[in-house]
């Protein structure tokens, strides 16, 4: 069986040496030692300021909508996970799907200004598998219409855009730090803010408003990192280089193999330092898809639809919110991921390869 993606785990030893010091010290959670040095160590990783670790990505998106007080209307991308538009939903506010571009599958800045109204206070993209949104485009339209930019940026760990951290852009960007991410900490998520005053608001609220022991802020939540998860984050970030190499050369198996395939592939800016997150290929039909996904299943190989469905049909959006998004609907239709992980050898890219191919020729796989 070749999943889509297998977990990167640490090395027991180096997870019982942090485990030692925990049971050394007595302290579980409630910014403890650990997530104070794994706050440090990620921040120092990726070049970026006012970070926040906090219990997973989703808890990341809402607590970021509540941080910046955003209300009405938050424009947003139909090709991303669930997560994205569900916490919009659960803040209150209301998605407004915005279609996705072509070639990069990120939000379309030439249609938002179209979608922005007066109830507007926010525009919520997604990096899709890593790939930059179009970050100056989109920062001019929120400047010009006042209101704040936050990037989902679960996939984006480690892509730098310009020479620097992707995750610069906007007011903010949120991270995931779940069991199949690049990096994770089995369980995690963070944000990333721009202005200190907003990360301090994230601060308190992730640990239910407190300020000092009797008072409290604004409605808070429970959204801490315990000392067990940041250990585990601990393990895994000296090895993200290396976790990234290995995908890269992966993927650059892939590119080989499947070189002159009638399949689409992303198109990122040339400034880009990708993560080689995923490795979503686009079939020129659905159907050329799911034989392709069927061939695959059947020789024990696990590719994912990997957004699907888009977002605006979710089945329990108000009929008024379900904005038809022809191109999001098209590529999520078309797209699978195929199994991309730390240490994915050439013989099983082939192997992968080989029976896509097979698919798109038209001969039957078995
Ligand atoms: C994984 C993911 C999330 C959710 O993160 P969790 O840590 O699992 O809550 C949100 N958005 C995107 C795009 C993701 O891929």
């Amino acid at each position: 069986m070749i999943p889509v993606t297998k977990t990167y785990i640490p090395s027991l030893e180096d997870y019982n040496s942090y485990l030692k010091q925990i049971w050394q010290g007595g302290y579980l959670t409630n910014n403890g030692p650990l997530s104070r040095q794994l706050a440090g160590d990620i921040t120092n990783f990726l070049g970026v300021p006012n970070l926040e670790l906090l219990t997973n990505g989703t808890l990341a998106i809402q607590l970021t909508i509540k941080a910046l007080d955003l209300q009405g209307e938050i424009i947003t991308t139909p090709y991303s996970y669930v997560a994205t538009t569900n916490s919009i939903l659960w803040e209150g506010c209301e998605p407004v799907f915005v279609d996705i571009e072509e070639q990069t599958y990120c939000i379309n800045p030439e249609l938002i200004e179209a979608a922005i109204t007066e109830k507007t206070s926010a525009i919520l993209a997604t990096h899709v598998y890593g790939y930059p949104c179009d970050v100056v485009k989109i920062q001019q339209i929120a400047d010009k219409h006042n209101i704040k930019v936050i990037y989902d940026a679960a996939h984006a760990f480690g892509v730098k855009l310009f020479g620097e951290s992707l995750l610069l852009h906007g007011n903010c960007s949120t991270l995931s730090f779940h069991a199949t991410k690049l990096f994770h900490t089995a369980e995690g998520g963070a944000v990333v803010c721009k202005d200190t005053e907003v990360s301090k608001r994230v601060f308190l609220m992730k640990k239910f408003g407190h300020v000092g022991e009797d008072d409290y802020l604004d409605i808070g939540i429970n959204a801490k990192m315990s000392e067990l998860h940041a250990a585990m984050g601990l393990c895994i970030l000296p090895k993200v280089n290396d976790i990234i190499a290995s995908r890269k050369e992966s993927s650059g198996w892939y590119d080989e193999q499947l070189e002159g395939c009638s399949l689409q592939r992303p198109a990122p800016p040339a400034t880009l330092e990708y993560n080689y997150a995923y490795y979503p290929v686009i079939f020129s039909t659905h159907e050329i898809m799911m034989r392709a996904r069927q061939a695959l299943i059947d020789n024990g190989i696990g590719p994912r639809r990997y957004f699907y469905p888009s977002l605006n049909t979710l089945p329990f959006l108000k009929l008024e919110l379900k904005r038809a998004c022809p191109v999001s609907e098209s590529i999520s239709s078309r797209v699978l991921c195929l199994p991309l992980y730390t240490g994915l050898s050439k013989a099983e890219v082939a192997i992968i390869c080989g029976i896509t191919k097979r698919t798109l020729q038209g001969r039957v796989t078995q």
